[in-house]
């Protein structure tokens, strides 16, 4: 086993994935969901990743779990690299909490029995009733009553069954979770009451998320630090304080200019950036920077020239010509 000592319990280097695409009978291109992507996450640290749909975020999430082979890059996990044989006994410290908790809920179980699916696999349990207490106490750490351990997902509420999938992820004890789109289908007052449990979560067990969202809105509060994604790319990658207060991208000021915003001071409360079209193909990426057809200030190198992620201030990464103007 492959293991090295470091801060880091996530460690990803040059993550691609790659997908390939048929073009004709015999003939294929790769799509670039994921094209060369590195960070690092502290064990009880949240990395808030954002973007707008198709961006590769959370085909970012789903490879570093193995639900997709990565094409390349580097992936450690507490030191140990990850791979096919790896993830056997790492599947248990690395959750994923889904988008849907309509879909992602098997709507013929019970709750006892979701919850208690993970404690099955990994038998987690000596008897029926060592198996029914941890159940109860998952449940009452994610603020559902015992009573609701007989019912079926269906029964619930949209904020409920979030819960519900959260209990589950963490019933083997985990110490990452990738939180895909978690809050994103639920009302904006259930969104509020399901970060706060994330954040007590993470104060009481130590756990580190990788927090995916479209939203920068959705991340500010509960990221350490964010990472946006454009066209399979970081383009910017901060301490969330930096990132909100000081954008350098014009794709993040375009992002955070859209959020409503009630603090007069923020430099970007002041005017909305509109982005117009489309994301770039991830089939057929521009030659130089992906934003190139979208940036409103946008010049000649900028067609032709892939601008580099560097550090521009202490930790806050952008790659954008206007901030590293002569690379
Ligand atoms: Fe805009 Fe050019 Fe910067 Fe890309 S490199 S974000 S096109 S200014």
């Amino acid at each position: 086993m492959e293991k090295k000592q470091n801060d880091f319990l996530v460690e990803v280097k040059d993550l691609k994935m790659h997908f390939p695409v048929k073009t004709g009978w015999f003939s294929s291109k790769p799509l670039k969901a994921v094209d060369g992507v590195s960070f690092e996450i502290k064990p009880g640290e949240t990395l808030g990743l954002v973007g707008e749909s198709g961006c590769g975020k959370t085909t970012v999430g789903r490879a570093l779990l193995r639900l997709y082979k990565p094409t390349s890059g580097e992936f450690r996990f507490n030191g140990e690299l990850v791979n096919d044989q790896s993830i056997r006994h790492l599947r248990k410290e690395m959750q994923m909490v889904f988008q849907d908790p309509y879909s992602s809920l098997n709507p013929r179980m019970t709750v006892e029995d979701i919850i208690g699916e993970p404690l099955d696999v990994h038998k987690l349990y000596t008897t029926r009733a060592d198996r029914r207490e941890k159940i109860l106490s998952l449940m009452e750490t994610v603020g559902l009553n015992a009573e609701h351990a007989t019912r079926y997902a269906h029964e619930f509420s949209g904020g409920q069954r979030q819960r519900i999938g959260i209990a589950r992820a963490l019933a083997v004890d985990p110490k990452f979770i990738v939180c895909d789109e978690a809050v994103s289908a639920l009302d904006v007052s259930i969104q509020a009451q399901v970060i706060n449990m994330f954040e007590e979560l993470q104060e009481k067990l130590g756990v580190a998320y990788l927090f995916i969202a479209h939203d920068l809105s959705i991340v500010k509060y509960i990221s350490d630090k964010v990472g946006v994604m454009y066209s399979g790319k970081l383009v910017e990658f901060a301490k969330s304080a930096d990132l909100y207060k000081n954008p350098l991208h014009p794709y993040s000021q375009a992002l955070i200019s859209a959020i409503p915003s009630t603090d007069i001071d923020s430099p970007m409360s002041a005017r909305r950036i509109h982005i117009h079209g489309e994301i770039s193909s991830a089939i057929n990426p521009p030659q130089g920077c992906r934003f190139y057809k979208r940036c409103p200030k946008a010049f000649e190198k900028c067609k032709s020239i892939p601008p580099e992620l560097i550090e521009t201030e202490e930790g806050h990464f952008t790659a954008c010509h206007l901030i590293n103007p002569l690379l």
